[in-house]
């Protein structure tokens, strides 16, 4: 087994690293604190071909292969949790639909705005009284002559009131659960679409998140994605890659708490000496170490797999649940390493922890990804 990275890999790795400690680090305080979505970051992405990758180079894509997205991912997450987080909701969950799913005129239309950084996604399935449960939605869409007519509400909805154009998941047949949900494209300006002011969130504060609103909402036949009653599926297609991208997130995050925990005990001093001499704080950085390492490893893994269309649905929930759970105690661990500073705003880790916490509950919180674990694990031993 080799785990080394082929040269093309480690460049372009090397380069993107680079980008992301000169211009996307800097920045990170300042997106935390202007709570609006990253516009300049979101184009400097889109400049440096992140946006477009994997995204067929027809629309302006930039060919990669699935562990150079991930490592892509990893770096952005260390970077800057909230631009990660619009980023990948604009090209990810919402890109990756309208790539695989659109036809070829909407294709026309979106991708290469998306590509370019001049157009924003967004993609609603959570609905105010259900998430996990997400066949429970209540939006409806209606066929008529013309198109669908859509009503009801999404929540939590990542980039909701800035979106150009967002996919939402609605039923169509009410009575048939899973096979009666059906995926569509709503542009912001449709009459009867709108979407909430920014909720206050604990952390990825310049990653805007809302509500929607349906209200006999109507919309061509265009707009719909794929066959009616093909949405449920469509959405689990596509959290396959917002799953492999999360584990990204967390090892990003864990990533940059361990590097700012070695940084500060080196400076910080107590009884007269750094308190990286101080058995256990060296202890701490070691469990850092090797929660970012087995993380890393299940997030290449995975995308690896992914990349070959041969990963089996609980590697997909491995390696978001450990990332995600490493990220958290990564970033606690950070806090104490920093002592009081670690508490005040001005430290980074104070962000880290924060924005880390949204990867157990995101995109499948960790109960669903263990729930699916064991449905695989057991199927296996039946
Ligand atoms: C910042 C942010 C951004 C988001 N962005 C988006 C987005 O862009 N698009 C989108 O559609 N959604 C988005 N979400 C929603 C997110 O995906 C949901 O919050 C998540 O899936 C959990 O759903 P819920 O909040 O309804 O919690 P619930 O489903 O109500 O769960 C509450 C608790 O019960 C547990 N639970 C539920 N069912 C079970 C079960 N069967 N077994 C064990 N435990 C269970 C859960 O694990 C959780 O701990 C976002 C959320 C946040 C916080």
């Amino acid at each position: 087994m080799d785990f080394t990275l082929t040269d093309d890999q480690k460049a372009f790795a090397e380069g993107f690293s680079r980008f992301i400690d000169s211009t996307i680090v800097p920045r990170g305080e300042q997106v935390d604190r202007d709570k609006v979505f990253p516009t300049d970051n979101y184009k400097a992405l889109a400049e440096m071909g992140y946006l477009g990758l994997g995204m067929p180079e027809e629309y302006g894509g930039t060919p990669a292969d699935s562990v150079v997205h991930y490592l892509a991912q990893e770096e952005l997450a260390r970077g800057c949790a909230s631009t990660f987080l619009s980023s990948g909701a604009s090209c990810g969950l919402f890109g990756v639909p309208v790539r695989l799913f659109a036809s070829d005129e909407m294709k026309s239309e979106i991708l290469p705005g998306l590509i370019k950084g001049d157009l924003v996604g967004a993609w609603a399935l959570t609905e105010p009284h259900c998430g996990s449960d997400a066949a429970a939605m209540k939006t409806r869409a209606r066929k008529t002559d013309k198109g669908w007519v859509l009503n009801g509400s999404k929540m939590f909805i990542t980039n909701g009131n800035c979106a150009d154009w967002v996919v939402v998941a609605a039923k169509t047949d009410p009575e048939a659960g899973y096979a009666g949900v059906s995926s569509f494209l709503v542009h912001k300006d449709t009459p009867g679409f709108s979407a909430g002011t920014s909720l206050e969130k604990m952390g990825c504060r310049g990653s805007p998140t809302s509500a929607l609103f349906f209200e006999d909402c109507e919309i061509p036949d265009e707009w719909l994605l794929g066959q009616p009653g093909t949405g449920f599926i469509q959405a689990m297609q596509t959290l396959e890659f917002g799953r492999v991208g999360m584990a990204a997130f967390g090892v990003g995050i864990a990533a940059a708490a361990l590097e700012e925990s070695i940084k500060y005990a080196k400076e910080r001093t107590a009884f007269g000496k750094p308190i990286i001499k101080f058995q256990p704080v060296h202890f701490k950085i070691a469990d850092m170490r090797v929660l970012v390492d087995g993380a890393r490893l299940l997030g290449l893994r995975a995308s690896w797999m992914h990349g070959r269309g041969e990963c089996p649905q609980s590697l997909f929930s491995a390696a978001k649940l450990f990332a995600t759970e490493a990220a958290v105690k990564c970033t606690d661990m950070a806090v104490q390493v920093h002592g009081g500073y670690g508490y005040m705003a001005e430290y980074r880790v104070e962000r880290l922890y924060r924005d880390a916490r949204l990867g157990p509950i995101g995109e499948g919180s960790s109960e669903i990804q263990r729930r699916l674990i064991a449905q695989e694990t057991l199927a296996m031993f039946a």
